[in-house]
């Protein structure tokens, strides 16, 4: 911290603010990088054994949220290298039939440019968006730390971990997703419903026979698929520059690496629970290769090429999605505990917003507690009542997409998918 900050506590003066972050996602690791470049001491502490255990390469939609935090929050370089590693934008949006049947288009403005931070709108790959954030915080990352619990008073905090270990900080911030430790005890109140919504996910690399079946819409843009009960989102994804290329183009001392990734297809076949015809207990305990099987299972009427690209999918790489969406609490008094990203606010994927609100989140953190505030609660407090609203109104925004875009009487209605597809 700042020397002269006052803390609420008035006996503690002059002493460098330490803010331990819980969860090194999207957004624990953008504010990470943000209090970093401010001379904030901040550790994050990752449940995770290394950032890449779990399968994340999925297709990310980014926007002018996720731009201006990152500008804000990384390095020039790395912010550079963001940028290069973005997705071609799209220009259309379309919603067609199984049969692809053109129901609906919409061009996009050709004004905005989609690379510049206040008007982004592209598409990020959600791994290589991970290892930009975590890059030159070797050293403030500990990894294999779960928190299980965490006692706060007015002076500070202290985390307590499942390996026994612990650890102490003057800010704990909750990054940690939607199944949140720190929300659960802090906000026992603040839950997560169960939107009723299953997706599958897959990934199918653009091989030339994959390329040749791309449908017309899709190299122009998101398409959507309403397939009566059960509907598609399919994006493509066209690195501007290859991630690997990029980083060591970029870096040539080798400081910054990131991991090699090709151009492929993003597929999510979504539809009600009730519609898989399996529980959810059997659900979770199927492997890529059965929910690979269910998904071509699902669409198995439909257009010939699209079942074909799903068939040509990097199976292993298939994955099911629950969705979840909190649900609003109102305001709590402010303490040295805050949270940020899924931990607060998740939100079905319907919108494209979750991702962008972590990192706003992180952007906005970052500058209350980065500018020297004289009562460090009282900017914590500001940063939630702002946080609280926008943040909200992104989960309803999302819910509302989602439930009108699950149902074929709305199909018309499926344009609201469009912010995914920017
Ligand atoms: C398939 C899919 C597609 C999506 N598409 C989009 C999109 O196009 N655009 C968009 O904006 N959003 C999208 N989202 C949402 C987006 O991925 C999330 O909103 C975003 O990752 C939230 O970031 P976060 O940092 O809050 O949490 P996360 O990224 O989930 O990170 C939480 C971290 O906390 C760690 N953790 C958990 N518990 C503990 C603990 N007890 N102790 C220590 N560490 C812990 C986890 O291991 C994890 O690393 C999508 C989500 C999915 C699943």
């Amino acid at each position: 911290m700042v020397p002269g900050r006052t803390r609420t506590h008035p006996e503690e003066t002059d002493i460098a603010l330490t803010v331990a972050v819980v969860g090194g996602g999207i957004g624990g690791l953008c504010l990470a990088q943000g209090l970093r470049r401010a001379g904030v001491d901040v550790t994050v502490y990752e449940r995770d054994q290394t950032l890449d255990e779990r399968r994340q390469g999925y297709r990310l939609h980014v926007d002018a949220r996720a731009g201006l935090a990152l500008q804000q929050c990384l390095p020039p370089q790395l912010f550079e290298l963001f940028l290069a590693t973005c997705g071609s934008p799209s220009h259309q949006f379309t919603v067609v039939t199984e049969k692809l049947k053109v129901l609906h288009e919409e061009a996009y403005p050709a004004a905005a440019d989609p690379f510049a931070p206040a008007t982004l709108s592209t598409s990020v790959d959600r791994r290589t968006l991970r290892e930009i954030l975590a890059s030159g915080l070797e050293d403030r990352i500990v990894t294999g730390k779960e928190l299980t619990r965490y006692e706060a008073d007015e002076r500070g905090v202290r985390l307590f971990f499942a390996d026994g270990g612990t650890a102490e900080a003057d800010v704990l911030v909750g990054a940690d997703g939607t199944n949140s430790a720190v929300r659960r005890q802090y906000l026992p109140h603040a839950t997560v419903a169960d939107t009723g919504t299953r997706i599958i996910y897959g990934k199918t690399p653009m091989s030339d026979e994959a390329r040749e079946l791309l449908p017309a819409p899709l190299q122009k843009g998101f398409m959507a698929v309403v397939g009566g009960a059960v509907g598609m989102a399919t994006g493509l994804i066209r690195f501007r520059r290859r991630p690997e290329e990029a980083a060591a183009e970029l870096f040539p001392l080798g400081n910054v690496r990131l991991s090699p990734a090709e151009d492929y297809l993003m597929w999510a076949v979504s539809a009600h629970q009730k519609q898989f015809g399996a529980s959810d207990e059997t659900l979770a305990a199927l492997t890529p290769a059965h929910l690979h099987a269910l998904a071509a299972k699902m669409i198995r009427s439909w257009d010939p090429g699209l079942r074909r690209l799903q068939m040509l999918a990097d199976v292993k790489e298939t994955f099911l999605v629950r969705v979840r969406s909190s649900v609003p609490v109102s305001a709590w008094p402010p303490s040295r505990v805050t949270l940020l990203g899924d931990a607060i606010h998740a939100m079905s994927p319907a919108c494209g917003s979750g991702a962008n609100t972590a990192l706003k989140d992180a952007g906005e953190l970052c500058r209350a507690l980065a500018l020297e505030p004289a009562d460090v609660v009282q900017a914590i407090g500001e940063y939630e009542q702002r946080m609280r609203d926008y943040g909200y109104s992104a989960v309803e925004a999302s819910r509302m997409a989602e439930t009108e875009t699950g149902s074929r009487r709305n199909r018309a209605l499926f344009w609201l998918y469009r912010k995914v597809t920017r």
